[in-house]
């Protein structure tokens, strides 16, 4: 009987997972690994709580892989430059007739993929690869001249088009015949990883496991995708799915989430929003693969680069401690501190006024919120910063600047997220709380810029560049 190795990446979860799924159809023995690889994970800036996340995942993994007779074994590297050896090793010893994985698209990950597939060729495995994390494959949506979209309504128009009702999900595999392999010096239970440490309130915010994500997904599909698009800019409701975590982590597919937004709901504005936020995820993905320069810390505007970006330390402090004196903007990235995760509104406007307001390089507050999201993620990180920014494609326009103050009042009306981040001003009036009276400062710390100030800064170098 030949043997197949599964190789999990980014991919946590057994339903709807091509490579699982394709690796299982063959009636041969399945084994599976998770190869962790904590100096890589530290050099892309992979947040503790992500990798916690990761953590937990397998292990709820590992009990569900068992219950089909899949045994997941665990292995730890520096980084990806040992995996290709390492499977190598694993291939040889376990006696592998064939490698499945799913694709990765950043660029240290495909050539993590070449080495593999290179060193798989040498020795007679076969390598067998799926996409998987995007909704439609990677170069399918194009212009009609063959061109990749620069510009999100008509990718998402001829996205919908092509994903149609037709998106092909993979079921979970049958259980699978027994095996039993001889344990390997280079093996690593789950719990000797070098994972980081969190508190255990923060791993309570984020429960793991296939079935969580799945209820999360159905409840937020019954009870409030429907008015997905009136509620979905203010940060005091929980009005947004908070998938984004498990979608980033593949402990749910993106195809899955579509199809619970046709199957649980009746089609309205608020579905076609929500769906419009999947087909955002696809449309960043494949700026990544079209133009690989953006995950190598350069702007997709090439101009954009001849900016005098700021590297003002002591105010980039500020702004990731939350002590900009800005009370919107100090209660999200307190949000981003205490739980690991930022609403969307205030994403922009925090990176909005980072880069902006401070004109501080967008590439610290990248790399700040990627030490510190769960659902950090290249592609979207990527994309988040530099449309707030006005370097990327598809941008904000550059003299488009959100005001922090106005955007309080209009998205946090009564101040109710301030207040449960900021308590020291939950005595404050509606009014006040948007923006402190000099006499109210004693409560709270003085503003670190002048709004009008930093604004016409920015304009000006927007217009010299
Ligand atoms: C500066 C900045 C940085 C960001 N960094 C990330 C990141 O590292 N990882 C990440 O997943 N999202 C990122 N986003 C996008 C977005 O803020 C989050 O996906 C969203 O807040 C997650 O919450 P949710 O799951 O409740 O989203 P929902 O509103 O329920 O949306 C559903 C899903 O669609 C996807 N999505 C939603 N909005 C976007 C978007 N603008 N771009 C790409 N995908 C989107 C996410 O996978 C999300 O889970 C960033 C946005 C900005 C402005």
């Amino acid at each position: 009987m030949q043997r197949n190795l599964v190789w999990f990446r980014n991919d946590l979860r057994l339903s709807d997972n091509p490579a699982l799924y394709h690796a299982c159809q063959q009636n041969q023995a399945v084994i599976a690994i998770y190869i962790a690889t904590p100096e890589q994970w530290q050099q892309h800036d992979d947040a503790p709580v992500k990798i916690d996340f990761w953590r937990r995942n397998l292990h709820v993994m590992q009990t569900d892989l068992a219950k089909l007779n899949i045994t997941l074994h665990y292995f730890q590297v520096d980084d990806y430059q040992k995996i290709p050896k390492l499977i190598e090793t694993i291939c040889k010893q376990w006696q592998i007739s064939n490698l499945f994985f799913n694709h990765d698209y950043p660029v240290n990950e495909q050539q993590r993929d070449d080495a593999v597939i290179k060193a798989c060729h040498d020795q007679d495995v076969r390598c067998y690869s799926y996409h998987d994390q995007l909704l439609l494959t990677p170069k399918s949506v194009t212009t009609k001249a063959g061109e990749p979209f620069k510009v999100f309504t008509p990718f998402s128009k001829q996205a919908r088009q092509q994903i149609g009702t037709a998106l092909q999900l993979y079921p979970r595999p049958e259980k699978q015949q027994l095996i039993l392999t001889k344990t390997l010096d280079e093996e690593c239970g789950l719990d000797l990883i070098d994972w980081p440490t969190i508190s255990t309130k923060l791993k309570q915010f984020w429960p793991a496991g296939e079935s969580e994500a799945q209820a999360r997904l159905i409840k937020f599909s019954q009870n409030k995708i429907a008015d997905y698009q009136h509620n979905r800019d203010i940060p005091s409701l929980r009005a947004t799915s908070k998938l984004s975590a498990y979608l980033a982590s593949g402990v749910i597919s993106a195809r899955q989430c579509w199809q619970a937004s046709v199957q649980y709901c009746e089609q309205n504005d608020g579905v076609r929003t929500w769906q419009n936020e999947l087909l955002w995820r696809d449309f960043y993905k494949q700026v990544l693969i079209d133009y690989p320069q953006v995950s190598k810390h350069k702007p997709w505007k090439a101009d954009t680069d001849a900016i005098p970006w700021r590297h003002d330390m002591t105010e980039l402090q500020a702004w990731q401690q939350g002590q900009t004196g800005f009370p919107l903007v100090d209660a999200a990235m307190r949000q981003l501190l205490e739980v690991g995760w930022m609403h969307n509104r205030l994403r922009m406007v925090t990176a909005m006024f980072l880069t902006k307001h401070l004109l501080i390089d967008w590439r610290l507050g990248e790399q700040w919120f990627m030490q510190h999201l769960i659902d950090g993620e290249l592609a979207a990180n990527n994309g988040g910063w530099q449309w707030s920014a006005s370097t990327g494609t598809d941008a904000v326009p550059y003299f488009r600047i959100f005001n922090p103050i106005t955007q309080s009042q209009r998205f946090d009306p009564k101040g109710d997220f301030i207040r449960h981040y900021l308590p020291e001003l939950s005595s404050l009036s509606d009014k006040d709380i948007h923006q402190p009276r000099a006499e109210q400062r004693s409560l709270y710390c003085q503003p670190i810029v002048d709004l009008k100030f930093g604004r016409e800064r920015a304009l000006a170098a927007f217009k010299q560049r």
